[in-house]
């Protein structure tokens, strides 16, 4: 799960990092004040205006402004909320602006340069460890530093049965070049951004820019937090930071009816049980000359009720030109799955694509016959050739 700039940045203070502070705000009076207030608790007379959606490369596409003054505030304020905001993360449609951060300006001039550095923590899953990954090159796309600059991208990988040590600390603050305060500072940062990671059980912690203040403070600039979905029955308080408007309606659905749903560009909807087989039915559409429309695993229970939420979701996709249903009956049994298809057709009423069923398992016969006589236009196989052969046909 993904959340916002402002929600990550709450959850890394509560953990000692430190972070350019902020005040959220819905509009731009909102904004007015939040600037206010900013300037009250922290002194800032500068502050910055930040569009707060999921994905970054927000500063390249406008949504990252410096207001020098509450005129400004107000002004840049309007600009950024309700814009449909374009980066290099948002394809060419964009996302809807709704909340703006309103953040105090860390870049002022003082007794020494500012810098700005690249941080994240993740999984290395070749490794089957932690790391955190560092970079000199910070406050630029990290991509474009691995593509040319590959050297200048440092790896710490991290034992989980003692975690980030001290000294794993120290030599991530020295091989950033630092020394004296600034040291201290970013030894302290690092060991706090780890315990955030491990306590939040994150599947990801980006923080680009990490930012070297002119008065050697070290703080987060920007946050991007990934909660990891297997880990969210830990913490019940994170449900409330999910912004379902920020994620595809269809697979928001889809969680709803827990169903697990990927949508893809192709033309043959797939249900199917199992993700592995999910992902060999994909495979099969494609030997068959067809392209998946989409990813989806309807789990261990696949009854009427399923079938249907899943029928509802891949025919929300225009693209669609056949659908194919591949059930493995191990424990769920192929009759009764062939009769949830059934159900949920009649229900449904008039599905306008050709269904192709391969059931195949306990009682795959039964199944086949009551699919055979059920005289919808519905295509059964056992065999996952035959279902192939199937999908080519109607595709044609
Ligand atoms: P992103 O573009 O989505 O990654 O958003 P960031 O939060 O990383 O901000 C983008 C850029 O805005 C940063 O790399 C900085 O150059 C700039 N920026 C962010 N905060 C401040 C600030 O307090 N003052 C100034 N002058 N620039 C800032
Ligand atoms: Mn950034």
């Amino acid at each position: 799960m993904n959340i916002h700039e402002y929600q990550g940045k709450a959850i890394l203070k509560s953990y000692g990092v430190r972070v350019q502070e902020g005040i959220v705000a819905d509009t731009p009076e909102q904004a007015v004040e939040a600037a206010k207030k900013m300037k009250e608790e922290f002194n800032s007379d500068w502050v910055v205006v930040k569009a707060q959606i999921h994905a970054g490369g927000r500063g390249k596409g406008g949504g990252v402004k410096l207001a020098k003054n509450l005129g400004e505030v107000k002004e840049k304020a309007s600009q950024i909320l309700g814009m449909q905001l374009i980066t290099p993360q948002t394809g060419p449609e964009g996302k809807k602006v709704n909340k703006v951060l309103i953040a105090q300006d860390v870049y002022y001039p003082g007794e020494s340069e500012t810098k700005e550095f690249y941080m994240s923590v993740l999984l290395d899953r070749a490794r089957g460890r932690n790391i955190v990954m560092y970079s000199t090159e910070g406050g630029m796309d990290i991509e474009e530093v691995a593509a040319h600059t590959p050297h200048l991208i440092f790896k710490e990988e991290i034992d989980p049965k003692v975690g980030l040590r001290p000294f794993q600390a120290n030599k991530i603050a020295f091989n950033l070049g630092l020394s004296g305060p600034a040291l201290k500072e970013m030894t302290k940062f690092v060991a706090a951004l780890y315990k955030a990671y491990e306590g939040t059980d994150s599947s990801m912690f980006e923080i680009n820019p990490v930012l070297k203040t002119s008065d050697n403070k070290i703080l987060a600039v920007d946050a991007k937090v990934n909660l990891d979905d297997n880990g969210l029955f830990r913490h019940p308080d994170y449900a409330a930071l999910r912004d379902t408007s920020e994620e595809d309606p269809t697979e928001v659905e889809a969680s709803e009816s827990n169903l697990n749903y990927v949508k893809l560009d192709g033309n043959v909807g797939c249900m199917v049980n199992g993700a592995g087989l999910a992902m060999a039915t994909m495979d099969i559409i494609k030997l068959a000359g067809g392209e998946p429309a989409n990813f989806l695993d309807v789990g261990g229970t696949a009854n009427a009720q399923t079938v249907k939420a899943a029928f509802n979701i891949i025919l929300k996709d225009p693209n669609v030109k056949a659908i194919l249903i591949n059930i493995f009956g191990g424990i769920v049994r192929c009759d009764r799955v062939a009769q949830g298809v059934i159900d949920a057709y009649k229900e449904i009423g008039n599905i306008p694509v050709p269904i192709i069923v391969r059931l195949q398992g306990t009682n795959a016969e039964e199944a086949k016959k009551l699919i055979d006589e059920s005289g919808l236009q519905v295509y059964s196989a056992i065999l996952l050739k035959e279902a192939a052969d199937l999908v080519s046909k109607v595709l044609k």
